[in-house]
């Protein structure tokens, strides 16, 4: 049997994060075991360049069932371990990286307490990279002392919302939103009642290092307009603080591989 450090154990699953979509921010342990596994479920958010990639008798697709609903997560983890007993080497590949908004840690639970061999493999976070690939540094030693990764999946006048959107604005530093399209009216309307300067700069990177990647730029009061305008839809991330502004300094240097829709007029504010 092969060692673990050359191929990819039987029986054992691998919680692989794809980073955020171009092949070349695959890691070398991520890539390695794509070509290993005897078997990788995924769904869409690896992105295209990726999931090209995957043999098509080996990978199976969990995102969505037939009928466009998305798979329940208890299919999935019962799916992986059924795999495993199987004695595949079984790749669970999620977008970015597993373990931030992407279930990873509850695939790990399921997967411990089925005595079921499993490794975790970290990934490039779209959390950070689409900001960076936009020109955003998620920190910045004259704007941005902290950072904090948010979902915008919740309805932030919900009492039980998990997310504490006025803390949020007391930190003073960056914010970052996933899943936070849809929602953008309802966050950003918290953060300017919970007292952040409605011109705060907010950028939306859209399929961030995907072919045909794009980035949007406002501030707290104009980001939903914009969004409108470019018909801005996910995956993408909102960040918001003054290091969403510094792009505008380094954006006519900024080299990128992706999506010439990012320079097409009207694509920027
Ligand atoms: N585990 C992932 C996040 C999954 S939650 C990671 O670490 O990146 C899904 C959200 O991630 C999307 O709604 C979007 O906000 C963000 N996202 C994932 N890939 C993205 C990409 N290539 N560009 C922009 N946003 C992305």
């Amino acid at each position: 049997m092969a060692g673990p450090d050359t191929d990819a154990e039987p029986g054992t699953v691998y919680l692989v994060g794809s980073g955020p979509g171009d092949p070349e921010l695959l890691t070398v342990k991520a890539k390695r075991l794509l070509e290993a596994a005897d078997v990788v479920l995924h769904d869409k958010l690896p992105g295209p360049e990726i999931i090209e990639q995957l043999p098509e008798d080996c990978r199976e697709d969990v995102g969505k069932r037939a009928g466009g609903e998305r798979t329940p997560q208890s299919e999935i983890n019962e799916r992986l371990v059924e795999l495993a007993r199987e004695g595949k080497a079984v790749v669970r590949l999620k977008g970015g990286d597993s373990f931030v908004f992407g279930r990873g840690g509850e695939e790990a639970e399921y997967l411990a307490a089925h005595e079921v061999p499993f490794e975790v493999v970290p990934a490039v976070t779209a959390a950070i990279a689409a900001p960076a690939v936009a020109g955003i540094p998620v920190t910045h030693r004259d704007h941005a002392s902290s950072v904090s990764f948010v979902t915008g999946h919740e309805d932030p006048t919900k009492p039980e919302s998990a997310v504490d959107w006025e803390a949020l604005a007391a930190t003073g530093g960056t914010i970052v939103v996933l899943m936070g399209v849809g929602r953008l009216p309802d966050y950003t309307k918290a953060l300017r009642e919970a007292g952040m300067e409605p011109e705060t700069p907010v950028a939306l990177v859209e399929r961030g290092t995907w072919p045909g990647q794009r980035v949007a730029t406002g501030t707290l009061e104009t980001i939903v307009d914009v969004r409108d305008a470019e018909d801005i839809s996910p995956p993408a991330v909102t960040v918001i603080g003054d290091v969403a502004g510094t792009r505008a300094s380094v954006v006519d240097f900024l080299q990128t591989d992706y999506g010439a829709a990012a320079a097409e007029p009207g694509a920027e504010e």
